[in-house]
């Protein structure tokens, strides 16, 4: 059995949200992961078996290693389709919103997504959701809001209408963001979920190997690169830092996504809790935070670089260059020392 946790309430307004409409946009965060294209997909075959009109929208292109994802290929990104977008977006009638909870995590397409008249139905995991949605279905105890969806639609009463499709975008969006169950998955009912997933067919081993084992050799180099050349470890504070600039990635023709991952490596270093990657951007240093045990990621993120995110994975970004972005994040590794256990 698995509990009920979206109260009911809540869970009566999205059907009948859903029953009342048929054009519905599903849109995610900038820089798409694991999760926010299994959610969005997920709700997208959803919504096409009880035929309802669903199309997603994303910020950015996802990186390559989604593009095997069922529905993938349907998929616009408003930078290379903004203006059939901007299109869909103003003709939707409702329009759900996964994995993120505030509008600047959708960048250029906030304006758009926020604008347009249909009602919102935000759908997320995320702590502190902002307030643009007519119904928000935030719970951060969740471990990935492609759970979430699994769990809303089981309570719309439709797991039938769960395919194969769908079931395989829930379990890419619940394996990417608990590191392939490594962090946020002590949770039992997460297997109950995932065995459902399996009796609908999920082969769980070949999505490991699509998603994870299908990298460019030029990644893996960039992995030795960054951790032979550019790792640094600070033992006093448990920490670790890798950087990137603009001229390494162009050395080792870095793709979107080719740095995922990365900065979860240093945390199997014994002695190590808390770990930082940043990578220059044409307009901004990107940063992503991981811990173990109880230091506050996203603590740092929202106090250092403008972002936020769960204990143990959150992001942010920086606006001033890397060599100073670097120097505030050792200038500021002192005053998080008490939070080491
Ligand atoms: P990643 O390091 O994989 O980009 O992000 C890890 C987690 O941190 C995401 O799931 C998201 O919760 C959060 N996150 C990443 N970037 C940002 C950001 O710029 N702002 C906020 N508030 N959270 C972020
Ligand atoms: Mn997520």
């Amino acid at each position: 059995m698995i509990s009920k946790i979206i109260a009911e309430d809540l869970v009566v307004k999205v059907k009948k949200a859903i029953d009342a409409v048929d054009k519905i946009v599903i849109v995610a965060h900038v820089g798409p992961d694991g999760d926010a294209m299994g959610s969005t997909l997920a709700m997208w075959h959803y919504l096409m078996t009880i035929e309802k009109e669903p199309v997603v929208i994303v910020p950015t292109p996802f990186p390559a290693f989604l593009a095997w994802l069922p529905g993938a290929d349907c998929v616009l990104d408003y930078e290379n389709h903004k203006e059939k977008a901007d299109q869909l977006f103003a003709e939707a009638e409702l329009i759900f919103t996964l994995d993120f909870n505030q509008a600047s995590r959708m960048a250029k397409m906030a304006d758009a997504v926020i604008n347009a008249p249909a009602p919102k139905i935000l759908v997320d995991h995320h702590l502190y959701p902002g307030d643009f949605a007519k119904v928000t279905v935030s719970y951060p105890e969740i471990s990935s809001t492609s759970e979430l969806v699994f769990r809303l639609i089981c309570r719309m009463g439709d797991f039938s209408k769960i395919n194969l499709a769908a079931a395989e975008c829930i379990y890419t969006g619940m394996m990417t963001d608990t590191g392939s169950f490594t962090y946020n998955s002590n949770n039992q009912e997460i297997y109950t979920i995932i065995s459902e997933l399996l009796k609908i067919g999920v082969k769980k081993d070949e999505i490991y190997r699509k998603v994870f084992n299908t990298y460019s050799a030029d990644r893996i180099k960039l992995m030795g690169y960054c951790l032979y050349h550019k790792m640094k470890i600070y033992p006093e504070y448990r920490a670790a830092l890798i950087t990137l600039d603009a001229e390494e990635q162009k050395q080792f023709s870095f793709q979107n996504g080719d740095a995922e991952g990365f900065v979860n490596i240093p945390l199997s270093i014994a002695g190590v809790d808390f770990s930082v990657f940043m990578r220059e951007d044409p307009e901004k240093i990107k940063i992503s935070l991981r811990s173990q045990g109880s230091f506050p990621a996203n603590k740092v993120a929202a106090e250092l670089f403008n972002g936020g995110g769960h204990l143990n994975a959150a992001g942010g970004e920086s606006y001033i260059s890397l060599a100073d972005s670097i120097q505030k994040f050792e200038d500021a590794l002192p005053n998080y020392k008490a939070f080491l256990e």
